[in-house]
């Protein structure tokens, strides 16, 4: 806390997986020993840039750029760009350190990285926001490249910022490097499914919970907050398994529709037309829009898909889910509950799909994406599917595994943050001191 002073967001991450980790200390205490710990806690490299662009007004504006290269242990860095107001470093370094022990829990080849910019995409013209990507991209491609540090997409980064991006890195670098970017358009190097995969993966992990209690989600309701790229393919997967969605949210407010949400309205609102969650209500009378984001958690469901971002379900709502008999919770976000709100979760019993675990589909998809870039070659929507959905399998039974090993059975923020932990610590023990 004293080195890292104001960052309360990546003191909450740090704390969740210290904590979960004094198990594996106690058995083997050579995690104690070689600066491992510390090691890990401190990124390999924080580059903060500034990212100047011009408006439609021609006023020059100044945004700050970040990109955290936290862990190549295991591969190169491999994690989002976030374009949010909200962005500063202790975001980022949040981020960037769950996302190391996630890539771990792939079973893939990829190392922890994360990046992003204060940049407000709401409200600007087309040309606006081609410019200023264009100018974080001039500076980010000095520290990118296919074999050391590939960004994807994140909060306001969807397939049209990575396509600028892409563009204006070929034409700084030249050649045709498609392994830079993942979340890349179809046309140019882009994976079948990327688009569906964190959304779909998150439902097929809460499914797994869900069998392993006899359970389903077919005829189950459901509350997915946020209407992003993945709560809308949280909804589609979890509608394909027989659940009815009721309520899913902006960051203005949320739509609460009894019959079920209508999803194409929600699509064509958010990815065509950019436009709030409250304009659904003109094209669905019976449904109702409430202003404000947090009362979405009092709406009662058997499954709650939190979507949206960091902290959103705090100790109040978590209660209220509880009280409303929420049988599961699949974190489809990075870090959507309190550390508090996961406490009352576990204590109640409920199954709990940590982000690390139940979002690591789209990450894991992006290095699919990488894979098919080196080959040259592109597999269908099917085998992507199918792959997306045997890691989730594994990353499920591996998290239950350490949970048990580990003396926590059941526990799937431990056993996650266990499971993610060990590969990266055995792998940077045998690099030695670096
Ligand atoms: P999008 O930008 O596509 O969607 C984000 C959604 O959340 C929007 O509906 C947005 O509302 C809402 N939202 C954003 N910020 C806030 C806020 N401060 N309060 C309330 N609502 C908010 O992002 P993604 O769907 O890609 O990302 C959502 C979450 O999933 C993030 O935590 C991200 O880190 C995580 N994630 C994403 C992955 C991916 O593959 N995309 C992979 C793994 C994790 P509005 O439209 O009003 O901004």
């Amino acid at each position: 806390v004293k080195r890292n002073p104001h960052e309360s967001e990546f003191h909450q991450a740090v704390k969740e997986i210290l904590e979960s980790l004094v198990p594996v200390i106690a058995k083997h205490p050579k995690y104690m020993e070689n600066g491992i710990l510390e090691r890990m806690v401190e990124p390999e490299r924080m580059i903060t840039f500034r990212v100047p662009w011009v408006d439609d007004q021609g006023i020059v504006n100044v945004n700050r750029g970040f990109r955290v290269q936290f862990n190549s242990a295991i591969g190169p860095f491999k994690g989002g760009l976030r374009f949010h107001p909200s962005v500063n470093a202790s975001i980022i370094k949040f981020l960037g350190f769950e996302q190391t022990f996630k890539n771990s829990l792939t079973g893939q080849p990829i190392g922890g990285g994360k990046g992003g910019s204060d940049f407000d995409p709401k409200g600007k013209s087309e040309g606006e926001v081609m410019r200023f990507t264009q100018s974080f991209m001039t500076e980010l491609s000095k520290y990118i490249g296919p074999d050391t540090d590939v960004p994807a997409g994140d909060i306001g980064v969807g397939a049209r910022e990575i396509g600028y991006m892409f563009g204006q890195y070929k034409r700084i670098r030249g050649g045709n490097e498609a392994g830079v970017l993942t979340g890349k358009g179809l046309l140019y190097g882009g994976s079948l499914a990327r688009t569906e995969a964190t959304g779909y993966g998150a439902v097929y992990f809460v499914n797994e919970m869900l069998k392993s209690k006899g359970l389903s989600f077919d005829g189950s309701t459901v509350v997915v907050s946020g209407s992003g790229n993945v709560s809308i393919y949280a909804i589609q997967k979890a509608v394909q398994l027989g659940a009815k969605v009721v309520a899913c949210s902006d960051s203005n407010g949320y739509v609460y529709d009894k019959d079920g949400i209508n999803l194409e309205t929600v699509r064509r609102l958010k990815e065509v037309e950019r436009k709030r969650i409250s304009e659904y209500v003109n094209e669905h009378p019976d449904a109702v829009y409430f202003e404000g984001c947090q009362d979405i958690w009092t709406i009662p469901c058997d499954i709650a898909l939190p979507c949206a971002t960091q902290n959103e379900i705090d100790d109040v709502s978590a209660r209220r889910l509880v009280a409303n008999g929420v049988i599961a919770i699949g974190e489809g976000a990075n870090m959507p509950s309190t550390l508090e709100a996961i406490d009352i979760f576990l204590n109640a019993d409920v199954l709990f799909g940590p982000a690390k675990a139940a979002n690591a589909g789209g990450v894991a998809v992006s290095a699919l994406e990488m894979a098919q870039n080196s080959m040259r070659y592109s597999w269908s929507f099917h085998e992507v599917d199918d792959k997306l959905h045997e890691i989730m399998k594994n990353i499920y039974r591996n998290s239950v595994n350490a949970a048990e090993e580990y003396g926590h059975p059941g526990n799937l923020v431990v056993g996650a943050n266990i499971a993610g932990f060990l590969k990266v610590a055995d792998t940077m023990l045998a690099h030695g001191i670096i």
